[in-house]
């Protein structure tokens, strides 16, 4: 356990927003975490910060959690159960999983952060939700101290979403994940477009989980902004979803507006189109905040912006949404 006073947190928030943290600590062991807990209950849980806006200083102690272990802890023939500490980093487990050609994660190659954060907004890509490989979360609860394990259905996965994100958040210390994944009949999916597109110019026709993960990567470097170079968090919003009486009205309007039916009465639309047609696709302001030329949901810090200016920019694209589409943009990242 290294605990440091007055550090700044601009290397551990992928936007690099420069505000302080009065103190930190960083937990390297399960038993770091117990015992952080003991003594400190008004925690800061900080992961890769890679799905976070900071808006000011952190007054509470900031606990950015270093656990590290990838354990094989029960296999059969078609699956293998391995457990990983929330240290480690997401992007390399699954490289660990190609490299033991276990399958199901493949498309989720390259997200930012840590493993640890995977359930708490479910996170997704490529037709994949990480939940359908989730067997159960293990945590700490930072009151009490108790350990608990969540089952699949405990979790409550939701689009970008979790239990972790609203009853327990800020109640429970995530320590591991047990991942259920395929060993023989991978069940790859391949049929969205970009991936398709990306095997079809390798002239791969019957990929493997590697190809797929190579694919997934090679799409990812070439659309969306690489944080170590400029800050950003990713898909700033969620996609909405409309009802058909708000889609039938728009879609009036909008004749291209492009839109995925979920259900009969539920039509998703994406944010990135709306940001896009109200003119924020590209902009670069003077406060050092501005929207990815190639990828409208993301906001990025491209010149010292702080995290307030960011947030404001947000709004202002929420307004901007609301008033020509009657839609109201609800924000991914955690704001802080
Ligand atoms: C370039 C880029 C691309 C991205 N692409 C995607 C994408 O395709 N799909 C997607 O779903 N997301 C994407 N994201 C968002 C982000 O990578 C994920 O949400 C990721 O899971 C966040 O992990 P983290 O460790 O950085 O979490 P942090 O940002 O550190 O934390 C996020 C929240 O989780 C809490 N938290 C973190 N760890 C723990 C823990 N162990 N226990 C309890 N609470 C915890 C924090 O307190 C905070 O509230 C992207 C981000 C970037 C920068």
């Amino acid at each position: 356990m290294k605990l440091s006073e007055n550090k700044s947190l601009k290397t551990y928030n992928t936007f690099g927003i420069a505000v302080n943290a009065s103190r930190f600590m960083l937990a390297e062991t399960f038993f770091d975490l117990q015992t952080i807990i003991k003594n400190k209950k008004n925690l800061f849980i900080l992961g890769g910060g890679s799905n976070m806006l900071l808006t000011k200083d952190v007054e509470q102690t900031v606990l950015h959690i270093a656990t590290k272990g990838i354990k094989i802890i029960n296999e059969d023939e078609d699956f293998a159960y391995v457990e990983v500490a929330a240290g480690e980093v997401w992007h390399e487990f699954v490289l660990w999983t190609i490299d033991h050609d276990f399958g199901g994660i493949e498309n989720l190659a390259l997200i930012p952060g840590s493993v640890g954060a995977c359930p708490i907004q479910n996170i997704g890509a490529y037709g994949v939700e990480v939940k359908d490989t989730i067997a159960t979360v293990k945590t700490l609860n930072i009151e009490t101290g108790e350990e608990a394990i969540f089952d699949n259905a405990a979790c409550q996965f939701g689009y970008r979403d979790s239990i972790f994100k609203n009853d327990l958040k800020g109640k429970v210390i995530i320590t591991a994940v047990i991942f259920k994944l395929t060993k023989k009949k991978h069940q790859l999916k391949t049929a969205y477009g970009a991936i398709a597109n990306e095997l079809r110019i390798k002239a791969i026709d019957e990929p493997t989980i590697r190809d797929v993960a190579q694919a997934v990567i090679a799409i990812r470097s070439a659309k969306l902004p690489d944080p170590k170079e400029i800050g950003n968090s990713g898909s700033f919003f969620k996609n909405p979803v409309v009802d058909k009486v708000l889609f039938e009205t728009l879609i009036n309007d909008f004749t291209d507006m492009p839109h995925y039916v979920l259900e009969e009465n539920k039509i998703k639309i994406p944010a990135a189109w709306l940001i896009e047609s109200c003119g924020f696709k590209g902009q670069k302001y003077k406060d050092g905040t501005g929207v990815h030329h190639k990828q409208a949901l993301v906001l990025i810090n491209y010149d010292n912006a702080t995290g307030e200016a960011i947030l404001a920019l947000a709004n202002k694209i929420q307004a901007a949404v609301k008033e020509k589409f009657d839609i109201a943009l609800q924000i991914e990242v955690n704001i802080f």
